[in-house]
């Protein structure tokens, strides 16, 4: 597969990459980029359009102005409770599946373009680009307001993605459009330094950015697993997404059965490599928030329907949001709809346990909410500093 030469992009090409990309920031950022050179005239007011609209996006705008409102709100705050230790938080029933999570995975062959593994992985390397290095705070559970966090630079666990790309039929006859649908996106995700891995419709592993490297894949996010939480997973976590599409609250997987192989050998590969447990390997849905209005689902690729199971991990929907459960962050009515049952239910359980922990704390739900948000926007502040 040949890169696609820019100069060569026709314009109907370039609109028909557009109307692809769903999030006006991302596809304003695609447009700026393939724009002929009298458009990149006006490059200074462009660059402030999209640093603010970037930044509306992401909550930092917003994020000052709600720590404002919140001290506004509480000139007499209510005595903050504590970080809820690991063992108050709603019990997570993980059964971890039979495949074992240290499966030993190892190089078999390393040429300059691909790379081979003892598991039938084959990654191709020709497109990886390098980004800034991996570098992170894990949270300690037991130390609150985020103290006692751990800097690290290995990997700690996997989020999944969908590309959310239109997709071509899959069918030999549409091969041609097939390939060069999938060599236009890789063209743009490497440009972006969008993920670490993107799985093309015909199940090929591509690296993007080394794992060594963040990539910009999570932005505003949550998790945690029985130890550690994790705040903003661009760094703490791989990027891996599928170039598929899902519909709003989909239950069936949308991804094809080359890909899912795929992703299951290369799960395997970095599972073994990085020590990643099963409960770290989750779905941008899961983890995704936006602080501007302290709420879960700002991204919902791979709502409900991520085939956990075929990739030799937990139910980890089943898991109570930690967004949720550590720092207050709430949902609304259209939350299930666009979400689905499954990744619903994870937030539902994560809710009743917040209730909980409010009527043991002797506060009301909304000052125990508030108390939480507050951590969550120091610890972010913390994080930036
Ligand atoms: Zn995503």
């Amino acid at each position: 597969m040949s890169q696609p030469d820019e100069n060569q992009l026709t314009r109907p090409w370039v609109d028909w990459t557009a109307r692809q990309i769903h999030d006006p920031v991302w596809r304003l950022r695609y447009l700026q980029s393939v724009a002929p050179a009298p458009l990149k005239a006006s490059r200074w007011k462009s660059r402030k359009t999209i640093g603010l609209l970037t930044l509306l996006a992401l909550g930092l705008v917003a994020a000052p102005l709600s720590l404002r409102r919140l001290g506004a709100a509480n000139a007499a705050p209510p005595v903050l409770p504590e970080l809820p230790a690991a063992s108050a938080l709603p019990p997570i029933h993980l059964v971890e599946p039979a495949v074992s999570p240290s499966t030993d995975v190892w190089s078999v062959e390393k040429a300059s373009d691909f790379e081979v593994y003892s598991n039938g992985l084959r990654i191709e390397n020709q497109y990886a680009v390098r980004h800034r290095p991996r570098a992170y705070v894990a949270f300690s559970m037991a130390g609150a307001e985020g103290r006692g966090g751990e800097k690290r630079t290995d990997p700690a666990g996997i989020v999944y993605h969908t590309t959310e790309s239109l997709q071509a039929p899959f069918e030999s006859s549409q091969n041609n459009r097939l390939k060069q649908v999938g060599e236009s996106l890789i063209d743009y995700v490497r440009r972006r330094r969008c993920y670490n891995f993107l799985i093309d419709r015909f199940g090929r592993v591509f690296r993007i950015v080394n794992e060594s490297d963040a990539a910009d894949h999570a932005g505003h996010s949550v998790w945690a697993d029985d130890r550690y939480f994790y705040v903003n997973l661009n760094d703490s976590f791989i990027g891996i997404s599928f170039e598929a599409q899902t519909g709003a609250g989909e239950a069936a997987t949308s991804a094809g059965n080359a890909q899912v192989r795929a992703a299951g050998m290369l799960t395997e590969m970095l599972r073994s490599r990085y020590k990643i447990p099963g409960r770290n390997c989750v779905t941008h849905a899961q983890v995704s928030v936006n602080p501007a209005n302290m709420q879960i689902g700002y991204h919902v690729d791979w709502a409900s329907s991520f085939p956990f199971e075929r990739l030799g991990l937990p139910d980890n929907y089943a898991t109570p949001s930690p967004a949720i459960s550590l720092f207050g962050f709430a949902f609304d009515a259209s939350f299930e709809q666009r979400a689905g049952v499954r990744l619903a239910a994870g937030a539902s359980a994560a809710d009743r346990g917040l209730v909980e922990r409010a009527e043991a704390a002797h506060l009301s739900l909304a000052a125990y909410r508030k108390a939480l948000h507050r951590r969550y926007l120091k610890i972010l502040a913390s994080q930036r500093g």
